[in-house]
């Protein structure tokens, strides 16, 4: 994901490119039935890709939506493995112009996957580029300007288009339409989580028991990504702490020394929480306003910290704004009139000033 204000974002919700990748390229999965969870959008793909690949034809263009770390891009990756395709890759930011896009659709072979990360960025121009490409795998190319235009029209070959969203309400209702297969990934669940950790352990060979691996599960903001960073984490504890070897307490130790709760919150979940109840006194509070307070982008907020606090139910969404729950208050340690028992959790929170 390319946000400006990253650089914030604690490195457990960083997309992969800005931390440091390694080891993370070899803990993903490389084919579907080495895929954990979303076990209805793994079949429809199953199904998809046994009939495509039996009528040797490509695959229908897929969208998938869903919150950073979920495994859009892995399964972007399976899906050309199954294919026994190449993919491409790109991202809707990094596509600024038409020609950008023209060069590399005109370089696609048959049944290539062409994955757009973060489509719903795509600039209006290119992704008007796209429709065509989509639809009659064909792009017209218009030369010179005004009366003595010219469109040209390229045949492209018959490719399979991947995009994946955080935001699929921003998408154009054309270009969701030109989708076969859309399909939403929602967060893990707690036993699914502990199936990846305990595969990722294997992989970077980290001893680790059950209830070990258990504690890095339910911390794990429901999603794969972060479970595999907790984890990393975790393991360069237990190699200087406690002989090598991941238990519950390590976990736990590792865990409270990264700033990371029993609710796999972390210090910005906090702070966000604490501001709206707070600055706010609870809500309802517009997320531009909640933004500006803990000086973050509101699309970072939106995208990234938020789907987690909502799908918990720390934080509600109203047509004012947000509210914090009363399961918030009472994680916190906040009595119903704002007021802490805990403030040292609080350090740092800017009270509004009255006027
Ligand atoms: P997204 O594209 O949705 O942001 P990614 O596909 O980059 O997420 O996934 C982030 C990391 O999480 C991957 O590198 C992979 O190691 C891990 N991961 C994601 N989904 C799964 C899954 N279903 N099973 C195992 N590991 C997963």
């Amino acid at each position: 994901m390319i946000y400006e204000e990253t650089d914030k974002l604690p490195d457990l919700l960083k997309p992969d490119n800005s931390a440091d990748e390694e080891p993370y390229s070899t803990l993903r999965p490389a084919i579907l039935s080495e895929y954990v969870g979303q076990e209805k959008v793994v079949e429809t793909l199953q199904i998809a890709i046994e009939a495509a690949l039996q009528r040797d034809e490509p695959l229908e263009h897929i969208l998938f939506n869903g919150p950073p770390g979920l495994g859009k891009t892995t399964l972007a990756h399976i899906i050309a493995k199954e294919m026994h395709t190449r993919i491409v890759t790109s991202s809707g930011p990094a596509l600024e112009k038409g020609g950008d896009l023209m060069g590399v659709l005109t370089n696609l072979e048959k049944g290539d996957v062409f994955f757009i990360d973060e489509i719903h960025r795509l600039p209006k121009v290119v992704e008007e580029f796209l429709y065509p490409a989509m639809e009659d795998f064909a792009v017209d190319f218009i030369f010179d300007k005004g009366v003595h235009a010219r469109t040209h029209r390229f045949r492209l070959e018959r490719f399979t288009l991947i995009g994946a969203t955080t935001r699929s309400g921003l998408l154009s209702s054309p270009l969701r339409e030109r989708f076969g297969i859309v399909r939403d990934l929602d967060f893990y669940e707690e036993k699914e989580l502990v199936r990846i950790i305990k595969r990722s352990a294997s992989i970077l060979q980290i001893s680790i028991d059950e209830e070990g691996a258990f504690e890095i599960g339910r911390r794990a903001r429901g999603t794969p990504r972060v479970a595999n960073r907790l984890l990393k984490r975790v393991r360069d504890y237990a190699q200087v702490r406690a002989q090598g070897s991941v238990t519950r307490s390590v976990a736990m130790e590792a865990l409270a020394l990264e700033g990371i709760d029993g609710h796999g919150l972390g210090e910005v979940d906090r702070k966000l929480l604490s501001t709206i109840i707070v600055n706010y006194k609870g809500g309802p509070v517009g997320i531009e306003a909640l933004a500006a307070t803990l000086q973050l982008e509101s699309d970072v907020l939106i995208e990234v910290v938020e789907p987690y606090l909502l799908k918990t139910g720390f934080v509600t969404r109203t047509s004012q704004g947000r509210k914090a729950s009363e399961m918030a208050y009472h994680h916190l340690g906040f009595t119903a009139g704002g007021k802490s028992r805990n403030m040292e959790l609080f350090a740092g929170v800017k009270k509004k000033t009255d006027g």
